[in-house]
């Protein structure tokens, strides 16, 4: 069942920012237990620690829950087996989680609180988005947010379309039955330079200094990167939506896709740098799809690009332009990405709405796409 968190804007009273200490208190208090007993796992942690935390004046499953907050910090100590750098499991900024005993009240959110109930105003926005068909399952309160998490009780589509993905270097393309559309992601790859540059001119020396100024650096990139993504996935997930497709991925293991011939830089670090979107575009297309009960479904890569999406048979390389595939049966000149995002939608199709036929059906017959040169969307972001 598809979940997602709104968040808003929301400023504490006294009463409830004590509690936001109190809470914090005892996930710390917790997590010195379980540092001195050198144990993470929760059952263990309550154990130890529920009795210890008796004299703070809160319910009981308050407490449950910072020893459950105390154990998710203390099991970071993961990372340092990993090798990865680890953020001190404390608590720094006060805040409360739970997802006992409070109530959605028309535009509050209330909560027990000293054997009262709390409230906390919630916004226009909150209120529209916790419509019908939603549950809040827990909310996290700190001194300057409130975030709901909800959950959607949505049944899955029956696709009666598809829309196929092909990511690469350069762009992301998308075959629909009416159209194909090439999003340029140029954008993304100067957006990365652009901070790598940045960071490789960086001449001061100060560890503490540089690291916050890379930690700045990441962040706006991340932003600015992520800025671009959302407006694409949104554009996909809601032309799923308008003509009831499911959404079919090429399964990128080790992204191998990208070693591709024809998708130019040879380059791991350019590769490297893209490999991160490519992920980041699908977890945003996934979650946004499951919300609005679209199928995501995923295939294997292998031949998406060295087939004929029209008649199956193979491809050549068009020596003039890389960016061209021929196919001497259909006496087509064809767009590269185009064809491996018609062939994705094929494969999806033929395995996800006729399983058991046989495999190759994806590439020959059942033909539901023709082919159409690309629009091309430009989703820049100044
Ligand atoms: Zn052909």
């Amino acid at each position: 069942m598809p979940i997602k968190s709104i968040r808003q804007n929301f400023t504490p009273n006294t009463e409830q920012l004590q509690m936001m200490e109190t809470f914090s208190e005892m996930i710390s208090h917790s997590i010195r237990i379980g540092l001195d007993h050198d144990c993470s796992t929760m059952k263990k942690l309550s154990m130890l620690s529920y009795s210890q935390l008796r004299d703070y004046p809160v319910l009981s499953y308050y407490k449950l829950t910072a020893i459950s907050q105390a154990a998710g910090r203390l099991s970071l100590k993961k990372d340092i087996k990993k090798g990865r750098k680890v953020k001190s499991p404390f608590v720094r900024k006060s805040y409360l989680v739970s997802c006992y005993g409070f109530k959605i009240n028309g535009m509050l959110l209330s909560f027990p609180l000293n054997r009262e109930f709390a409230n906390a105003p919630l916004t226009d926005h909150t209120v529209s988005e916790l419509s019908n068909g939603i549950r809040a399952r827990s909310f996290t309160m700190t001194p300057t947010s409130l975030s709901i998490s909800i959950q959607k009780d949505i049944p899955e589509i029956k696709p009666e379309s598809v829309i196929g993905i092909d990511r690469n270097l350069r762009n992301i393309t998308i075959s629909t039955p009416q159209r194909a559309i090439m999003y340029r992601t140029k954008k993304i790859l100067s957006i990365k330079q652009n901070s790598q540059h940045v960071r490789d001119s960086f001449r001061r020396f100060d560890v503490l200094v540089k690291n916050r100024f890379f930690a700045r650096i990441r962040k706006r990139q991340t932003r600015r990167v992520n800025q671009i993504l959302h407006k694409i996935s949104k554009d996909i997930v809601q032309k799923a939506r308008e003509s009831r497709s499911m959404i079919v991925f090429e399964d990128l293991k080790g992204i191998r896709k990208l070693y591709r011939k024809g998708n130019g830089q040879g380059n791991s670090y350019r590769r490297k740098l893209n490999s991160w979107s490519f992920y980041e575009l699908q977890r945003q297309i996934q979650y946004k799809a499951a919300w609005e009960g679209i199928p995501v479904r995923f295939v294997d890569p292998e031949r998406t690009s060295t087939l004929c999406p029209i008649c199956g048979d193979r491809i050549q390389e068009d020596r003039q332009n890389r960016r061209k595939v021929l196919c001497i049966n259909c006496g087509k000149l064809m767009d590269r990405d185009v064809v491996a995002s018609m062939n994705v939608a094929h494969k999806g199709w033929a395995r996800f709405t006729h399983p058991g036929g046989p495999p190759d059906e994806a590439m020959k017959g059942n033909v539901i796409l023709e082919y159409r040169e690309p629009l091309i969307e430009c989703m820049g972001v100044s």
